[in-house]
């Protein structure tokens, strides 16, 4: 552990609206993907510190819960001018920790901003209902926050992920421990900052910092509720399994292999583009990047137009880093394995280096053609700017493959044909399907979600369908009337 020359201090977890110092032994260094140098170090907290914090949240819960939802969400309100009044600030901490440009780093703090105004509207959504169910007898629905709840969030978006839960959750009365990625810790800071500004009481949302540990500590304490996890498969399962066998809700979002079926009656340039866009975006480590392509037909056309497109990508200009040099190393890996197993590689991201960034990590735009289902490149995900074309003679055998993938986060379809393409939405099994759109990234009120093993659980993490996980319901009924005659349920 480095500390003379770090960028920033080291990061600390934040408790009762206050910084402290974890009782941890270990550190680790937060690494600039961009040049490589030092940022910050942050610690590994024990199981003492997040028991410290879980019971600052219990107690917040006590007065937070009870705080009418039209009050709580003035914060929110506040806290969405402070975004846009931080957003350069705010994107160039993100672009600086995970590596990626400054246009994706600020359109990941602007989506942080919708998802803070979908919050705001949160009042005028969960109004309960009522009924005269017989005569003088009413029933009553009303939502009440779930308690505490505990969010683990991984290093591809250190703003938008963390405020896909934080306005949501806490504006429906529920207190938080925020685990953020221990590679990209820094964010978060400055989104609590930003919270306390906008006059978040204290102890409402806390950050605890670290790895394994602690995520397995939060799974198994008695003090937290709920938990939502976004990260890799993996450890999605592990997750779910262990925070599930405490009998805590438990909602995690795991990883994914995109598809996208081009049909040969695709617009040429506008699908190439969006092909080129999808899969080099955030250097590809997005759950929703395209990552695998399948030629319908002849699309030959297409796949030179994604080239040419494909050489247009730029490392160190309009492509960031990938997030360490070990996933350098793993997205090079894949490529390399898929050349000797015989797939061509048309454009050829490996060995790359941007001058004055030397020590930076960086994969060029990388497109594989020829590539076979079975190979790993084809059903593995590689996150990195890589895309991996396979080809089919048409819907059935397209849609065999993408079908194939354990994974269901999205699916795309590039046609001009409405029948085709509605053919497409009514047989991929993902939970997010795109025409004639690679990242079909659902935007507020609509919700956020895949299919098969890219989430485990009920419902959603974003949007409308958050409001059931985030609360309990609660069904009342009365009576007043003594008169009113009795039936068999009165
Ligand atoms: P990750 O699974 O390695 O880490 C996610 C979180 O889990 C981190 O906070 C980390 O500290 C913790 N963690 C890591 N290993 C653990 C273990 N063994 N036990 C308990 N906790 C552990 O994921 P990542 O590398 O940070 O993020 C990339 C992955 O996240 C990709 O697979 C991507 O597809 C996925 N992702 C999915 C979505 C979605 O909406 N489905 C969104 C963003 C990212």
């Amino acid at each position: 552990m480095a500390t003379l020359t770090m960028k920033y201090p080291e990061v600390k977890n934040y408790v009762g609206g206050k910084y402290v110092s974890s009782k941890a032994s270990k550190h680790l260094d937060v690494i600039s993907p961009l040049d490589g140098s030092l940022l910050s170090t942050v610690p590994l907290s024990t199981k003492e510190d997040l028991s410290d914090a879980v019971s600052v949240a219990r107690k917040a819960f006590e007065t937070w819960s009870k705080v009418p939802i039209k009050e709580r969400v003035q914060v929110f309100f506040r806290y969405k001018t402070l975004l846009e009044k931080n957003i350069v600030e705010l994107s160039k901490l993100v672009q600086e920790e995970n590596g990626k440009t400054l246009d994706e780093a600020r359109a990941e703090v602007e989506k942080s901003i919708e998802l803070t105004e979908f919050a705001c509207s949160l009042p005028q959504l969960i109004g309960g209902e009522i009924l005269e169910v017989s005569k003088g007898v009413e029933c009553r629905t009303d939502y009440y926050p779930v308690g505490v709840v505990a969010c683990i969030v991984p290093f591809n978006f250190p703003s938008m992920v963390p405020n896909w839960t934080i306005p949501n959750a806490i504006a429906l009365g529920n207190t938080m421990i925020l685990k953020p990625s221990e590679v990209v810790p820094l964010s978060c800071i400055k989104i609590v900052e930003l919270l306390k500004e906008a006059g978040l009481p204290d102890g409402v949302l806390n950050i605890v910092n670290g790895d394994r540990e602690i995520v397995e500590a939060i799974c198994d304490h008695p003090g937290i509720d709920a938990v939502s996890f976004v990260g890799s498969t993996k450890v999605a399962k592990l997750v779910y399994a262990r925070a599930a066998s405490h009998f805590k809700r438990v909602l995690t979002l795991g990883g994914a292999k995109n598809h996208l079926m081009v049909l040969p009656d695709a617009h040429p340039a506008m699908t190439a583009s969006n092909v080129t866009a999808s899969m080099s975006g955030c250097a590809g480590q997005r759950c929703m990047a395209a990552s695998a392509m399948i030629a319908v037909g002849n699309s030959q056309h297409i796949i030179d137009m994604i080239c040419e497109d494909a050489k247009k990508v730029v490392p160190g200009q309009n492509l960031g880093a990938v997030i360490s040099k070990g996933a350098k190393e793993r997205i090079e890996g894949y490529i390399t394995e898929a050349e000797k197993q015989g797939a061509k590689i048309l454009v050829d991201g490996r060995n790359c280096v941007v001058k004055g960034k030397e020590n930076g990590f960086y994969v060029g735009p990388t497109v594989i053609d020829y590539v076979t289902p079975d190979m790993s490149v084809a059903r593995e995900e590689i996150f990195g700017p890589v895309i991996s074309i396979m080809r089919a003679k048409d819907i059935d055998e397209a849609l065999a493959i993408e079908n194939a993938s354990p994974y269901g986060n999205a699916a795309a379809v590039f046609t001009q044909s409405g029948g085709a393409a509605r053919y497409v939405i009514e047989r991929a099994s993902a939970g997010m399907i795109g025409v004639n759109i690679g990242v079909p990234v659902p935007r507020e009120p609509f919700s956020f979600g895949g299919w098969n093993d890219s989430k485990f659980g009920v419902g959603d993490l974003t949007g409308k369908s958050s409001i059931e996980f985030w609360t309990k319901l609660k069904k009342t009924t009365t009576k007043w009337n003594a008169e009113a005659k009795t039936n068999w349920m009165s």
